[in-house]
């Protein structure tokens, strides 16, 4: 089963589509911001979701319409955001940002306004703590990302340990670090992002090949009136979507280049059991799954965010990943 086979996405998971800046687009964003029309080899395929954002839209109003899932995890929600697409797409772009103010992405955003509501509630008598961990999957294996380049590849699941009671996920052998502010947080992600993965294919010169997740544990209390919450906050930037054949990697890649499939594919079997109300969501089938299963079930609120690349050449791809979550009509 390929990983782009139609998903029906419902209940606690919305699909935002983003369409990057091109000259020459293949796809027409509607004035309605939730629909699209993408032209595949003189075909037209019109496709529906929760928000489009065209290619003029910026980072600050892609940050506006993700605001409010991110600061649930303030009210004890495990919340989760996928960006998916091919490489060169702009889910790094979507997610991390570039430097200027104006350019920053979601996670510099989210910690930010997080910060900034919780010193706000302070007033209220709410206190709360925060920690981060930066992880790396690559082949179906866990590494640290603020462990430094020597950080051991961890293949054993069992590292993963849920709490029965909805509270933290902890991860052994993963650091955690406290945040108290913007700028360490932004830190954090920089140390991260220059420890990732990355290996050139024909497709683009500095290809990411593994998924990067960035974890923002947050626990309140409220000793008033004795209230303790535990949420959790995952900003996870998706290995590259496109199939071997695109980016015609060989030999050692392939086998990569499967582990990278299988558990995009897996994520879509975990959409597709939650969507039928599936007694069995197959979560443990990949370490991605399983480490964001609180996320992904019950508790949890899920946001895909697409982004796909206009140009001509990618149309068939940028059709693959519209389709991966696309709802059915
Ligand atoms: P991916 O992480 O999906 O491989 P990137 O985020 O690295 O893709 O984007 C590829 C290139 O396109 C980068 O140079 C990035 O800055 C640029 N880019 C992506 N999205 C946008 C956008 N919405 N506006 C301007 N530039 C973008
Ligand atoms: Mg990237």
């Amino acid at each position: 089963k390929l990983h782009n086979e139609l998903v029906q996405v419902k209940g606690n998971i919305r699909v935002y589509c983003r369409v990057k800046p091109h000259a020459t687009s293949t796809i027409r964003c509607m004035p309605d911001q939730s629909s699209l029309q993408i032209s595949v080899d003189g075909k037209d395929h019109a496709m529906e979701f929760d928000r489009v954002y065209g290619p003029t839209s910026t980072q600050d109003q892609v940050f506006s319409g993700v605001s409010e899932l991110v600061q649930s995890a303030l009210d004890g929600y495990h919340v989760c955001l996928f960006s998916y697409g091919q490489t060169g797409a702009g889910k790094t772009y979507t997610m991390q940002g570039s430097e200027q103010p104006s350019g920053r992405g979601i996670i510099p955003r989210a910690v930010e306004k997080i910060l900034e509501t919780v010193a706000r509630l302070q007033d209220q008598e709410w206190e709360y703590t925060m920690e981060a961990s930066c992880i790396e999957i690559y082949n179906n294996q866990l590494r640290d990302l603020l462990g430094g380049p020597t950080a051991p590849y961890i293949s054993d699941q069992s590292a993963i340990k849920h709490d029965p009671s909805g509270g933290h996920t902890t991860v052994n052998g993963v650091s955690r670090v406290t945040i108290t502010d913007t700028n360490m947080a932004a830190q954090l992600v920089q140390r991260a992002a220059s420890s990732r993965s990355c290996e050139a294919t024909a497709m683009n010169s500095v290809s990411s090949r593994s998924h990067s997740v960035f974890m923002l544990y947050i626990a309140g209390s409220h000793p008033p009136s004795g209230t303790q919450l535990q949420g959790c906050l995952c900003l996870v930037d998706l290995a590259g979507s496109e199939r071997l054949d695109r980016s015609q990697a060989e030999g050692l890649r392939k086998a990569e280049a499967c582990a990278i499939n299988q558990s995009l594919s897996c994520i879509g079997d975990v959409f597709a059991a939650l969507a039928s109300k599936n007694s069995h969501v197959p979560y443990r089938n990949s370490k991605l799954t399983y480490l964001l299963q609180p996320c992904l079930g019950g508790n949890g609120k899920t946001l895909m965010l697409v982004n796909v690349n206009p140009e001509p050449a990618s149309a068939y791809e940028s059709l693959c990943s519209l389709k991966f979550a696309a709802k059915v009509n």
